[in-house]
């Protein structure tokens, strides 16, 4: 078994503990936002329900802003209030309500999960982290951690990007935080710091502390509630070299302590309490360029008509609409681009198309986690009607407003 670290890293006296406990959940009940799940959460008698409105507000806000799902979140709740609906409805349809709020998979996968719940579980969510995690796809340890705590009052901690920040300043943590070996040591903190009472709220203080006061580049420390216990303030504060050996920056940890920062990037006096926390530089997006048409016709009311076609159930995008679109090799000259995209183009209209009734449009950029995507646009008017070929992947024609009611991305959107 690895070594334990050092006690300073540590919340190892239970006097200091409870003093943080008391002040966080203090300042949460004065000062925490008025968020539509947690009132949910607070007022609702069934257990079921509870579980449900804040798993689904948890797989919304990984990876999104608050204030963006918000609205997500309410619409969502108004037309599934409960996983029974959620598990009667169609993938279409969780497409089409998720439309714009990226990372479409996680919508897909919480529809899965809820008719798993219906048809396995005889329609009752687990009430542990340990099963929630085990049984449901999709619901990963935070996940599992916040729906167990926050609805069922089981006293476990969480960890997310929040509890990260202010765990690794509360202990003057530098080592690498996405490094597995760190990760576990905050949850092992987490674990010990989440209030036997109050877990869920704990939970929250702890991730709306890193949110409103706590946060990555200026934190405002003078209205922090646990300054006083905050290892990275007081360094910041003492400036160097300490006064005081135990706010040194190795204090008792010797040789190569595992979760200070590494000695050839030490305290930088210039970035203060933002010294913590510390990533390994990640790695930059992949660039990817894709021609995309938008085919146009005139619909039958002289309306506009413009024709989408569905990704594959996996992958990228997974079962979203899109203009006709095909990737293409990274510096292709723009000739070859054309006929490639004609080429394509032909699969669909049943008919030979001329590269040159292309017409370029512009490019559009957008960024998804890990791809850096050029869509390079083009447009082609249809002067007759085009029999789309069942067998290629589904494909309709829309008018520009059922457009922005489909399943599309915000990518196509820009397109
Ligand atoms: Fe974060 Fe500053 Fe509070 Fe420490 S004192 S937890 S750095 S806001």
């Amino acid at each position: 078994a690895p070594a334990p670290p050092p006690a300073r890293h540590l919340f190892s006296d239970p006097a200091e503990v409870e003093v943080l406990r008391g002040n966080l959940l203090a300042w949460y009940d004065r000062c925490k936002r008025d968020l539509p799940w947690r009132a949910l959460a607070a007022t609702e008698p069934d257990a079921d329900r509870r579980g449900y409105a804040v798993w689904v507000s948890e797989i919304m806000l990984q990876q999104t802003q608050v204030a963006t799902v918000i609205d997500y979140y309410n619409r969502w709740m108004q037309k599934w209030p409960t996983l029974q609906a959620l598990a009667q409805a169609s993938l279409e349809e969780v497409n089409e309500l998720w439309a714009g709020l990226g990372y479409y998979s996680r919508g897909k996968r919480l529809q899965e999960a809820a008719r798993k719940v219906v048809s396995e579980l005889a329609g009752q969510l687990p009430r542990t982290a340990e099963d929630l995690q085990k049984l449901l796809p999709g619901v990963g340890r935070y996940t599992a951690g916040a729906i167990a705590s926050i609805s069922y009052g089981q006293a476990t901690g969480v960890v997310d990007g929040n509890v990260v920040r202010v765990l690794c300043r509360l202990r003057c943590i530098g080592a690498d935080s996405s490094s597995p070996s760190v990760i576990d040591r905050l949850w092992d903190m987490a674990n010990v710091l989440v209030d036997r009472s109050r877990p869920g709220d704990f939970n929250q203080a702890l991730m709306e502390l890193g949110a409103t006061v706590c946060v990555p580049k200026a934190p405002l420390c003078g209205e922090c509630p646990v300054k006083q216990h905050c290892q990275a303030w007081r360094r910041k504060l003492f400036g160097k070299p300490p006064p005081v050996p135990d706010v040194e920056d190795c204090g008792e940890c010797v040789g190569d302590c595992p979760l200070c920062p590494p000695a050839t990037e030490p305290w930088d006096s210039s970035l203060g309490v933002t010294n913590f926390p510390r990533k390994a530089a990640k790695k930059p997006p992949r660039a990817m360029r894709t021609a995309t048409c938008v085919l146009e016709r005139r619909g039958c009311h002289g309306a506009p008509e413009y024709l989408i076609v569905q990704r594959p159930s996996s992958g990228l995008l997974a079962g979203l609409w899109e203009f006709p679109s095909l990737p293409l090799a990274q510096d292709l000259q723009e000739k070859k681009e054309r006929e490639e995209l004609a080429d394509h183009l032909q699969a669909w209209m049943g008919r030979p198309v001329a590269a040159k009734g292309l017409q370029f449009i512009g490019e559009v950029i957008h960024i998804f986690s890990h791809i850096h995507q050029t869509y390079v646009v083009y447009s082609l008017h249809l002067d007759r009607d085009v029999t789309l070929d069942p067998a290629l992947s589904p494909s309709r024609w829309v008018t520009e407003e059922e457009f922005h009611a489909s399943a599309v991305s915000t990518a196509m959107k820009k397109v």
